[in-house]
């Protein structure tokens, strides 16, 4: 069964929801003419933001790390977005480099061996990238959700990153039926991998489907400790590193 007829549902607010998510990307553009990206991880949610972006004419840039790691499914989305929305995906890859030093040094399957060595490959594959797609400028955008985990039940729909960007989050106060109501409504372009219970979509290596009941990203980093989890992409307040992206991170 699809995850549009697993999920999708219209609950009480979700027009308003939908409304309120396009203010906040509305108010991103205003406030950051050409200096506000989407940094998209192509997952169910970044997917519903770029749709909005691309339906309103949003002056948003759309950019996504292309972490040499990720799933066929979810690289074909790049292709799949710029010929049904007719705008470019910024894709930022890791310095070539790095990676190879990297897995010459401590393997290919080095984020099994240690959280250190997982936050190694996450910091060459994704931080550093991640920086060069911020460089220059004043906010970003993400599909972070408050019901996506415990740790992400604070999410703001603005906030400021430890780099003193703002950080929209529009879709903040959606639901899992929210987004695959949108997502049914709009006939918006998801990965196949959804269908295949990943509720949250990253690195090949470094992502399962899951079981009912289980945490939304439980599918993640699973062989890892819950506080360990998260990849420094989102990580905000006092001793945040980097600050970003979104379900994919
Ligand atoms: S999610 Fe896994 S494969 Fe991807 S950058 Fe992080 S450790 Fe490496």
């Amino acid at each position: 069964m699809s995850a549009t007829a697993l999920y999708a549902r219209e609950t009480p607010g979700f027009e308003a929801r939908v409304q309120n998510a396009l203010a906040v990307l509305q108010r991103a553009a205003a406030e950051h003419p050409g200096r506000v990206v989407q940094a998209t991880s192509l997952g169910a949610e970044d997917m519903i933001i770029t749709d909005l972006i691309a339906r309103h004419r949003l002056a948003i840039a759309v950019g996504t790390l292309q972490t040499g790691m990720l799933h066929a499914e979810t690289t074909a989305l790049i292709p799949a977005i710029e010929s049904r929305y007719a705008l470019a995906v910024e894709v930022y890859e890791p310095v070539n480099e790095s990676v190879v030093t990297f897995v010459r040094k401590n393997g290919e399957r080095a984020m099994y061996d240690s959280v250190e060595l997982r936050k190694g490959c996450c910091a060459i594959r994704k931080l550093e990238p991640l920086s060069r797609m911020l460089k220059d400028r004043s906010a970003w955008v993400t599909g972070m959700r408050r019901e996506q985990s415990n740790d992400r039940g604070t999410v703001a729909f603005s906030e400021l990153d430890d780099k003193g960007r703002t950080k929209f989050n529009p879709l903040a106060d959606w639901s899992w039926a929210d987004v695959w109501q949108y997502i049914a409504s709009n006939d918006v372009p998801y990965n196949p991998l959804h269908d295949q219970f990943f509720p949250s979509i990253g690195c090949a290596p470094c992502t399962r489907a899951i079981a009912v009941g289980e945490d939304f990203r439980s599918g993640r980093w699973w062989w890892e400790a819950e506080g360990a989890k998260e990849c420094g992409l989102h990580v905000h307040g006092a001793d945040a590193q980097v600050s970003m992206i979104g379900s994919h991170a």
